[in-house]
């Protein structure tokens, strides 16, 4: 049964259980009041009408207004006859009294009066008698249905008391419970009531709540841990090293690769602070030195691959440390997560590299000699030793001339960075003079530039102090710029050579009068083959990359300022002596 029609159901028989009692109390009560009336109304009058008349009759003889008195009392028992006999009585009476108006002092009538009232009283008493006995009797049987009533009500209230309360409470103490099972994980409670009250209802929705829990708690669990399964089979298979921290730099994972190359084992890794094992492992310190002190951090370092003995051999990898970050549900804020440390394996590419480098330097290296003797074979034949040589002629040896001064600057260059790049070059760091430097420098161009009707100004401040340099290297450099500044300045244009002092350092710069370079193409330039789309290409690219390393070599600066259609400035600082 519903609770609802259950709460009706005992509330409504209390209702009318109560209205019942009142009823019948209140029938009772009436019952009685009747009864109780009918005595005062009917006889109890009567009796106090003739005992005024018979003290009436006492006083005949002293008192004149008896006569009246018992007149007055007879007339209203007249009006008040009530039991059976009664009226008769009266009416002897009233016989009686008029034969006493007539003669007041006849003690026969006075006798008779008497008997007469006497027998009204008599009629009257036991009538007293009879309805009081009445009376007794419907109090006892009001008693009883009173009693009846109560008890009913009291068997029903006190059933609904204990039946009622526990009906209500024990389905919500019983849901509570299992509420609370489940708000601590225990996905597994149900919770029955075989009645078909709402409690029926509820117990049935909780279940399906339950089971659905427990089945999306099941499934969630189970997937969750099946593609953390996945995503940790995948990080293990990956080739390159993979190491994972936390936001506080606690190593979350590590894959196979990057046990094999730090040499340690899993235990020693995962769960340990990176700062620890930095301690006992020269891998890890590299690795998380940029996140555990990132002040340190020089730029440059990052880019240099990092060396490491794995898989039998020198093996090159390249760090990249990626910031993880997330945006938790509910957030719009990106929140940091931690980091993942990922080693490239770049060996083959150094292989190839190194490959590459050698093939140049070889070549570069043979093709030096025999390009040196087409040039001294070209120097006889333009000193006419081997015979006259017609005009024609003369252009033709001039242009293979040009074209094999060409050849050899390709390869010195080839050379020269192939030995950079194999560390082969030894470079010769001594006190220099910036006048020898501009000399050599100025030596080696000027046929050049006279060629192209082009002025070289030179700008240079008195005293300058010494270099800490490589006299021919920076004279190298210098030339490459002197060399690019006439090759890409326009005829009869005119080059600027400044050297001038400044805080501790020599700078030395070149300032030409052509087409300048775009801005996006600044740092470009120093890279290696780069030359700028739509230029000239008369060289490698490969000049301002040498230079670039070997002013860095010497711990120099280097640079360009450049506008497009303003000529550019090449510059080099060095420190001075
Ligand atoms: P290259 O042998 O091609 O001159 P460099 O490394 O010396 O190689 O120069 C790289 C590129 O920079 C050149 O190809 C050219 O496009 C540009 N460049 C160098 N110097 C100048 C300059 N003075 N004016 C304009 N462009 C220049």
């Amino acid at each position: 049964m519903k609770i609802r029609t259950k709460l009706t159901l005992g509330v409504g028989l209390l209702f009318i259980l109560i209205t019942l009692l009142t009823y019948v109390g209140a029938k009772s009560i009436n019952a009685l009041k009747n009864d109780t009336e009918n005595i005062l109304v009917a006889n109890y009058n009567t009796l106090e009408y003739s005992r005024n008349m018979l003290m009436a009759l006492d006083e005949l003889s002293t008192d004149t207004t008896a006569i009246e008195k018992i007149k007055e009392n007879l007339n209203k028992q007249q009006a008040n006859i009530t039991e059976i006999g009664e009226r008769e009585a009266t009416e002897q009476l009233r016989q009686h009294f008029s034969q006493l108006q007539l003669n007041n002092f006849d003690r026969t009538t006075h006798l008779l009066i008497r008997k007469d009232i006497a027998e009204i009283m008599r009629l009257n008493m036991e009538a007293i008698q009879r309805k009081s006995d009445i009376a007794k009797q419907t109090a006892a049987s009001s008693t009883i249905w009173i009693a009846l009533t109560g008890t009913l009500c009291f068997v029903i209230a006190f059933t609904l008391l204990i039946n009622l309360p526990s009906n209500i409470a024990n389905p919500i103490k019983k849901l509570t419970q299992s509420i609370k099972q489940i708000a601590a994980n225990d996905y597994s409670q149900r919770v029955y009531f075989e009645d078909h009250s709402e409690f029926g209802e509820l117990a049935q929705s909780f279940n399906t709540m339950a089971e659905k829990l427990e089945e999306y708690n099941n499934s969630n669990l189970s997937q969750l841990l099946f593609e953390k399964k996945r995503i940790e089979t995948l990080i293990n298979n990956m080739n390159d090293p993979v190491i994972g921290l936390d936001e506080n730099k606690k190593i979350l994972f590590a894959n196979n690769e990057a046990l094999k190359v730090t040499g340690l084992q899993a235990a020693q890794l995962i769960g340990q602070q990176a700062q620890d094992v930095s301690l006992i492992n020269d891998l890890m310190r590299a690795l998380v030195k940029d996140l555990i002190m990132p002040q340190e951090n020089t730029g440059d370092e990052r880019k240099q691959p990092i060396k490491i003995f794995a898989n039998n051999k020198e093996s090159y990898f390249d760090k990249e440390v990626i910031d993880i970050a997330i945006v938790p549900t509910g957030e719009t804020e990106k929140q940091h997560i931690g980091h993942v440390i990922v080693l490239k394996n770049i060996t083959p590419f150094k292989e190839l590299d190194f490959a590459k480098t050698n093939f140049i330097a070889t070549i570069s290296h043979e093709l030096k000699t025999p390009i040196s003797s087409i040039k001294m074979s070209l120097q006889l034949l333009e000193n006419q030793q081997t015979g006259h040589i017609n005009q024609e002629q003369k252009q033709l040896i001039s242009s293979i001339k040009d074209d094999s001064q060409r050849l050899l600057k390709i390869t010195s260059e080839l050379l020269s960075l192939s030995q950079l790049e194999t560390g082969n070059i030894q470079l010769n760091i001594q006190k220099s003079m910036p006048y020898q430097i501009l000399k050599f420098a100025i030596e080696a161009v000027k046929t050049q530039a006279e060629q192209k009707k082009i002025e070289l100004i030179t700008e240079i401040d008195p005293d300058l102090p010494a270099v800490k340099a490589d006299t021919e290297k920076t004279a190298w450099v210098l030339i490459n710029f002197l060399t690019n500044a006439i090759n890409y300045s326009p005829e009869q244009s005119k080059i600027t050579i400044a050297i001038k002092q400044n805080a501790g350092t020599v700078n030395f710069s070149v300032t030409d009068q052509g087409k300048g370079i775009e801005k996006r193409y600044k740092d470009k330039i120093f890279d290696k083959y780069f030359q700028v789309p739509g230029s000239v290409k008369t060289g490698t690219g490969l000049g301002l990359a040498i230079s670039k390393e070997f002013i860095d070599a010497q711990n120099g600066i280097i640079g360009v300022e450049s506008e497009i259609g303003m000529g550019s400035t090449f510059y080099f600082r060095l420190a001075s002596i």
